[in-house]
């Protein structure tokens, strides 16, 4: 549907309809491109480029080439390779080429008359007669006729079903055209662009569909080409200012200012049985400033597993306690909900403060009886997992919400649950906790819309795990290792592999491990988690495990995510080889919490792919989660890191976060130029890249 706005008087704005030989059929086509106006054939960018601007002579192909040829036909016959041939012998006096084809008519084959003259452009490549093209785009030369050459590179577009090349580029031709009548609106303050060094809008689009012959090819493949970075610059800008306006929104927002009344984060921090790092103190400081404002606070916590950010998020707790409203926690898993439970259990039993747990699995008279204390609001801090933003829960004066492990949360999630839990009071401060730190400049794009601390020290005494990898065939001395650390009371985890999406294979893998262990390791205590077992019994053993009951635990990826066992010292990790480098962290950073010196073991299957052999040399190299995003970053690209289908992060039309990041600095700084002094341009920039219907003020 178009649902970009107004229809402008403008025909780069008009329908697609408008250009020649598009009907109702072909628009429906191209919407699947998310192409509705002409405009938007114009930031169809080519994703490479075809030379057919000069003829090669024969004698000067080699094979690799894709080039533009022209000879006369000297003989053209089929021959039998398995299959019929047509094999059609050219030359131009300086060498002689092969064209042959699989597939032919026999109109194609008597078409071919010695002494002809045809034009061919493809791939050239070693044949048995020396160089030959399979399948060349080609054309018989009429007599007297010369073979034509273009002025300009011809483009190659990305392909859809249901449209040609060739069409795609008659209807770029025919949008460049109007283009050329009607230059779209320079939406760049020229200080900016001038600063930048960078073109004007229709000369970057012209350039990049029809580049001349001598373009720096290199530069445009490596996405460097200015006119490229005056596109993804733009592009860049309109969804950090959309993100922007979602902030500033916020700060129009109402929100309940939680002054501390009763000074309970102090006498919270002075319990605890360890000082804060001074990290966590000024993150604390920061929460506290934001939580004192009457508008919505929006702050992202980023900090690598094990920095301490629960402790930091229950101070901020204690500041909504403190001030007489309700403070909310979600985790991502039951597990992990359920530790966070232990902790706040324990850390606020000593101040009568009253807690409340939600859960999709929890009984429902255990439910009824956490329903009535959150409405009523003798529950202060209330702690589950998605369902605690359901259907049904009814919070009497919800002022705070904490979302941990945001990184599985995007920003249309973040939006819907700003809107969640909004009373007479306005909308509850929120804090979203990430143990997937992203590089500085890719937040700046993908968390625009929030404020970030970053709890950049561990706590003291921690040592960095040793990593190493190792071939599954070596299963038996992993095996005899865990039980000697075990025998010395350390404990360890035996992560499963994730065999496939499927949930039943994950815990028959779980399953199967615990009874090679259980059988293994005879006299120790071997216990299994995993995501199909039910409540109670998932809870023991976790129980166990985190009492020392249990020295091995076995457990599938839900412990991925912050569990918190300090006496565990040695992970293991099997089919090493088929996880994501972040998600490996996260594994790794559940041992090393304690003084032992801690281990990481990474079985794989061989033979070891080279993209997964990167992945494992990484973690042996780092325990920095900084740089392992970095490393992610570099080897899947932002798409994977942020989860853009969970997170809804768009698809970026011609920027690519990785190769562009380096802008994001600039695009911060003319962002708040347009704002103050262009605000009209904000909103054009922002419509010609998201349209009306994606932007995210507007989910
Ligand atoms: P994460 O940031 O991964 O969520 P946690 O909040 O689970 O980390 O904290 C990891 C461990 O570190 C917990 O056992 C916690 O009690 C402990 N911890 C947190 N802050 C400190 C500190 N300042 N000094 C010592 N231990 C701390
Ligand atoms: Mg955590």
């Amino acid at each position: 549907m178009d649902n970009r706005g107004n229809q402008p008087a403008s025909s780069l704005a008009a329908p697609l309809t408008v250009l020649k030989g598009v009907g109702p059929a072909l628009a429906k086509t191209l919407e699947r491109l998310d192409l509705f106006r002409v405009e938007d054939v114009l930031f169809l960018l080519p994703f490479r480029y075809e030379d057919r601007t000069k003829l090669n002579r024969i004698g000067s192909v080699r094979p690799g080439m894709r080039c533009l040829v022209s000879g006369e036909v000297l003989l053209a016959e089929t021959v039998y390779r398995g299959r019929r041939n047509l094999l059609v012998r050219i030359g131009d006096g300086s060498g002689q080429m092969t064209l042959r084809f699989f597939h032919f008519s026999r109109q194609q084959l008597l078409q071919f008359q010695a002494g002809l003259t045809v034009t061919c452009f493809g791939d050239v490549r070693a044949g048995p007669l020396g160089p030959e093209m399979v399948h060349p785009e080609y054309r018989i030369l009429r007599e007297g006729q010369r073979p034509t050459v273009t002025d300009a590179l011809t483009p190659v577009y990305p392909m859809t079903e249901g449209i040609q090349q060739g069409r795609m580029r008659n209807l770029v031709a025919q949008a460049l055209s109007i283009m050329r009548r009607e230059a779209p609106a320079e939406l760049l303050p020229s200080t900016i662009l001038e600063k930048l060094q960078l073109p004007k809008l229709s000369e970057a689009l012209s350039y990049l569909h029809t580049p001349p012959p001598d373009v720096d090819l290199a530069s445009i493949e490596a996405g460097k080409h200015p006119c490229q970075v005056r596109l993804a610059f733009e592009e860049l800008l309109a969804h950090y200012m959309s993100l922007r306006n979602l902030r500033h929104l916020a700060n129009q927002e109402a929100a309940v200012a939680l002054g501390d009344n009763s000074g309970l984060p102090q006498r919270f921090i002075d319990s605890l049985p360890y000082q804060l790092t001074s990290a966590q103190q000024r993150v604390v400081a920061e929460i506290a400033a934001d939580l004192k404002e009457p508008h919505p606070m929006m702050r992202l916590i980023q900090g690598d597993v094990g920095s301490g950010k629960t402790v930091v998020a229950a101070t901020a707790c204690a500041q909504a306690v403190s001030s007489g409203v309700q403070a909310a926690v979600m985790a991502p898993t039951e597990l992990l909900a359920e530790q966070h439970w232990t902790s706040f259990a324990d850390w606020f039993r000593e101040f009568d403060v009253e807690l409340a747990w939600l859960s999709g699995s929890q009984k429902q008279s255990e439910r009824r009886a956490s329903l009535e204390a959150i409405q009523t609001g003798k529950a202060k801090i209330i702690i589950g997992t998605h369902a605690l933003f359901q259907e049904g829960v009814d919070f009497d004066n919800l002022a705070l919400v904490v979302i941990d492990e945001q990184h599985r949360f995007g920003v249309h999630q973040r939006v819907a649950l700003r809107n969640k839990g909004v009373g007479g009071s306005g909308h509850p401060h929120q804090l979203v906790m990430t143990a997937t730190p992203i590089p500085r400049t890719l937040a700046m794009a993908a968390y625009a819309d929030l404020d970030t601390s970053v709890i950049d020290e561990l706590p003291p005494g921690r040592r960095p795990v040793t990593t190493i990898a190792l071939p599954d065939t070596r299963r038996s001395e992993v095996i005899e290792r865990v039980r000697q650390a075990c025998s010395r009371g350390q404990q360890a985890y035996w992560v499963c592999p994730l065999i496939d999406e499927s949930e039943v294979l994950d815990y028959q893998a779980a399953e199967v491990s615990y009874e090679m262990l259980t059988q293994a390791l005879g006299d120790l205590r071997v216990g299994l988690v995993h995501g199909r077992m039910k409540h109670p019994a998932k809870d023991k053993v976790m129980r166990a495990f985190k009492n020392g009951s249990v020295d091995v635990l076995v457990a599938t990826t839900v412990i991925e995510v912050g569990v918190d066992v300090p006496n565990a010292s040695l992970m293991i990790i099997e089919n090493a080889e088929r996880m994501g480098l972040s998600q490996l962290h996260q594994l790794r950073g559940r041992v090393g919490r304690g003084a032992e010196q801690s281990h990481c073991v990474m079985l794989y299957k061989q033979p070891l792919g080279q993209l997964a052999r990167n992945r494992l040399a990484v973690l042996r190299e780092t325990n920095d989660g900084f740089v392992v995003a970095q490393r992610d970053l570099e080897l899947r690209g932002p798409g994977e890191l942020l989860g853009t289908k969970q997170t809804g992060l768009p698809e970026y039309r011609i920027a690519n976060l990785v190769r562009d990041a380096a802008l994001m600095p600039t695009v911060q700084q003319s962002a708040e130029t347009i704002h103050l002094h262009y605000p009209d341009a904000a909103r054009t920039i922002i419509r010609r890249w998201l349209g009306d219907a994606h932007q995210y003020g507007k989910v």
